[in-house]
């Protein structure tokens, strides 16, 4: 009952958000003509500022009115379309979610007695403090009891084992032989996530290092060390951790995916690395028949096998006993969660810890995501939903084709490959045509933290079991209310989630216009990812291998690294720039997504037709509606941490980025040449 009341009010609010848009609405040639009501759907005049000049920061025109009206709310760390989507996403699944924990009659075993009692555990705070570290205990005690590197071998190999860090270890498609599967082992482990945290030496990262220190003490006294005692082991831990970081890749070369390929026999891993004995490793997880491994960073696992040995006993116990009470703090007392959220606001400037309910939620999405996955298809996507956005797809397809066929600058070699890889493309819309099986996996309303471990615990098996099978082409990696979309190159497939085929992406209402500058943008981003820097290293069958001329890859290369410089020049805070090496996959697929969007775009009627709306070309309410995907307010903290781990670029680069190398965009605002939006030819970036 509750619920539903919630999620109307937050429909209203959206519904409120656009009457004043009728309010505040004003021709851009003549703001002082007296106001008619907005007649477009899909583009909100309210957040235009007519006070910026289109032609010098379009993200700002567009967005600017909103920008000022819409901070950042406590909880929360950015503001924009993605989290106000999310956010109605999540009324609809936290109707479901509430609706299955009521039922205490479901059938045990079933999706739906899983689902409601994960959530009901997760949300029973009482429950959570009434069991203290009861079932967190026995574990403590199994690490507590390791005296040997033989025990952390043996800790460490057992797949049932939470948290065990040191490195990364699973199965995935061998991606120079897309039809296998191969085991994949690289580096990880690091508490703070980046290298860089550790390694460098500015204020920020010194700070963040300081309250990692905190954070850590405040657990170890929870947990019942005494405060030296507790000073100690972060101390030991933060050492241990820094020489993992100093042996670790940085984000930009963990994005070259040879480099990032070393196929070994196993035998020879073996003797690389005798320290993480392997073979038990793999025995332990199923996998003895394994011949080759697939190591990513060869330099990283050497550096832990010697770690292995030269770190004392003691200290390898507390570095795997922080990482297993750090992964499940949200399952434990409320002085635990407490301690890690003050330490996360350190990282992102959240004024208040989001909502239970949300974080339960989340919770439950990423354990058993594919379980109610159709009660919220069911809800929020219909099939006819599903029909238009897959000829949408097809209408990118047969854009993007024409512009591969356009360039000036590709070989007719090149071109005949890329057309395949592009045919080629499987698209996946909404969900999965076949759900997760969770049979195995066990939950019961007794203790979150339990389940935690047996989601991880199934997830894991799940994941290993896949060994020696075909390949599972139906597998999804997001869940269908998110609101998000990806492309995975060994797969050669682009995959689209119910819930970001919604409005303001995609609104059955809008205009082509609208509907084009916003999922159109969206389904050609991820199209253009199998052609970035990186994507266009697979083929057509997802395997790494060049079937580039020499000549074309090194032209494209050249235009690459212009938009590595264009946008290393941006700087959303003072003296913090963008990262244009991180950045450049991400960056190259805005680029060429608006571009194949605006291509797919001029073929309907009503770019043909070129009527106006509410004052609009229909050119202009294409660039108008993905502008206003983009808007978003930031806290200053996560916009530095966005900067420096995250391969997307903010919000209002992700517009201005792409429109400055768009000469369909100066004309569709008449921008002239000497305007901040237009770059002189010699300094555009064209690739498709
Ligand atoms: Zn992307």
């Amino acid at each position: 009952m509750s619920s539903t009341t919630i999620s109307r009010l937050a429909l209203a609010t959206l519904g409120l958000g656009s009457l004043a848009a009728t309010t505040a609405f004003g021709p851009p040639a003549k703001p002082t003509k007296p106001t008619p009501p907005q007649q477009g759907i899909g583009i909100s005049l309210a957040n235009i500022d007519q006070s910026v000049a289109p032609c010098e920061d379009f993200y700002h025109y567009a967005n600017g009115t909103w920008l000022k009206n819409n901070p950042v709310p406590p909880a929360e760390t950015r503001w924009g379309s993605f989290n106000e989507l999310t956010n109605n996403n999540q009324a609809i699944e936290k109707r479901i979610l509430e609706k299955a924990a009521a039922d205490r009659s479901a059938k045990p075993g079933t999706n739906e007695q899983k689902v409601g009692d994960f959530y009901a555990a997760a949300m029973d705070s009482a429950a959570i403090e009434a069991a203290g570290l009861k079932y967190l205990q026995p574990r403590l005690n199994q690490i507590a009891g390791l005296k040997s590197l033989a025990d952390i071998q043996k800790y460490m190999a057992d797949p049932k084992s939470f948290g065990t860090g040191w490195y990364s270890f699973g199965v995935g498609q061998d991606s120079k032989n897309s039809t296998q599967y191969a085991v994949r082992m690289g580096q990880g482990g690091l508490g703070l996530g980046d290298r860089d945290y550790y390694l460098k030496d500015d204020g920020r990262s010194k700070g963040i290092r300081a309250a990692y220190r905190n954070y850590q003490i405040a657990i170890y006294q929870l947990l019942g060390d005494s405060p030296s005692l507790a000073a100690t082991n972060a101390d030991a831990v933060i050492a241990l951790e820094t020489k993992m970081a100093q042996a670790s890749r940085s984000r930009v070369e963990l994005r070259d995916r040879l480099k990032n390929y070393n196929k070994v026999p196993v035998a020879q891993a073996a003797k690389d690395y005798p320290n993480l004995n392997l073979p038990l490793v793999l025995k332990e997880s199923g996998l003895s028949s394994a011949q080759d491994l697939i190591i990513g960073q060869p330099e990283y696992l050497a550096a832990v096998n010697t770690l292995m040995t030269n770190t004392p006993i003691a200290d390898q116990q507390q570095y795997l006993r922080w990482h297993l009470v750090s992964g499940v703090t949200s399952a434990l007392p409320k002085a635990y969660n407490d301690a890690s959220f003050r330490f996360s606001q350190v990282l992102t400037g959240a004024k208040q810890q989001q909502p239970r309910w949300k974080r339960s939620l989340r919770a439950t999405d990423g354990a058993l995501g594919e379980a109610f996955g159709q009660l919220y298809v069911d809800e929020a996507f219909s099939p006819a939903a599903k029909a238009r956005a897959k000829q949408m797809v097809e209408n990118l397809r047969a854009a993007y084709a024409e512009r591969i066929m356009a360039t000036d600058w590709m070989s007719a070699a090149t071109k005949k490959e890329a057309i395949q890889k592009l045919n080629a493309f499987a698209v996946k819309i909404g969900y999965p045509d076949k759900w997760k099986d969770y049979s195995k996996l066990k939950i019961t309303r007794t203790s979150a933290l339990q389940n935690i471990f047996a989601t991880a615990e199934w997830a894991n098996e799940d994941n290993l079991k896949k060994f020696g099978k075909p390949i599972d082409r139906g597998e999804w990696g997001m869940t269908p209310p998110t609101v998000n979309a990806y492309y995975n190159s060994s797969m050669n497939e682009i995959v689209f989630p119910a819930g970001i085929l919604q409005p303001p992406f995609y609104d059955p209402k809008a205009d082509d216009a609208v509907n084009y500058g916003g999922v159109g943008a969206v389904i050609g981003h991820e199209m253009t990812h199998g052609f970035d820097d990186q994507g266009r290293r697979s083929d057509a069958k997802g395997n790494l291998r060049d079937w580039w001329t020499k000549e074309d890859g090194e032209k494209f290369m050249a235009k690459a690294a212009m938009v590595g410089k264009q946008y290393s020049a941006f700087s959303p805070l003072d003296s913090v720039h963008v990262n244009g090496d991180l950045t450049m996959g991400e960056n190259l697929a805005d680029i060429g997504g608006l571009t194949i969007a605006y291509q797919a775009f001029q073929k309907t009627a009503q770019a043909k037709a070129g009527k106006q709306i509410d004052g609009f070309t229909p050119n202009q309410r294409f660039f108008l509606g993905y502008a206003q995907i983009w808007r978003s307010n930031q806290r200053p903290e996560a916009l530095r941490q966005q900067i420096q781990t995250d391969p997307h670029s903010p919000g209002q680069y992700r517009t201005n980025g792409p429109l400055m190398n768009m000469p369909e965009f100066y004309q569709a605002f008449g921008c002239k040449d000497g305007t901040k939006m237009v770059r002189a030819e010699a300094d555009r970036s064209r690739i498709w």
